[in-house]
Parts: structure tokens; sequence; C-alpha cells
């Protein structure tokens, strides 16, 4: 089972101005999901954070 996930720029002064959308396996690690991104606010790559849609 497969569940939609949003991860927000933490770099951002505005959290959340910059999201991604992805799938991920609820079976997997339970943990949150951080990933490195390209956020075109910051214009750079930062962590992204794992956050409820
Ligand atoms: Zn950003």
């Amino acid at each position: 089972m497969r569940e939609i996930i949003k991860l927000g720029c933490t770099g951002c002064e505005i959290p959340g101005k910059s999201t991604y959308f992805l799938t991920k396996n609820k079976k997997s690690k339970s943990e949150k999901l951080i990933t490195k991104k390209f956020c075109k606010f910051c214009k750079k790559h930062v962590d992204h954070k794992e956050s409820k849609v």
C-alpha cells in the first residue's frame, strides 16, 4: 500500500513554500523522510522534510 506524502523545504522562511509530492511505501521506515531537493526559492539544494498532506 502506498501513501502520498508531502516534502517541504526546510530552508525557506515560509514553511511549505517549496513542496514536492511523492509516494512512499507504508511498510517501509516509519520515521520522517528527509530528502535533498532543489528549491527554486532558495536556489539551491536543501533538505526537504516530510509533512502531512
Ligand atoms: Zn527553500
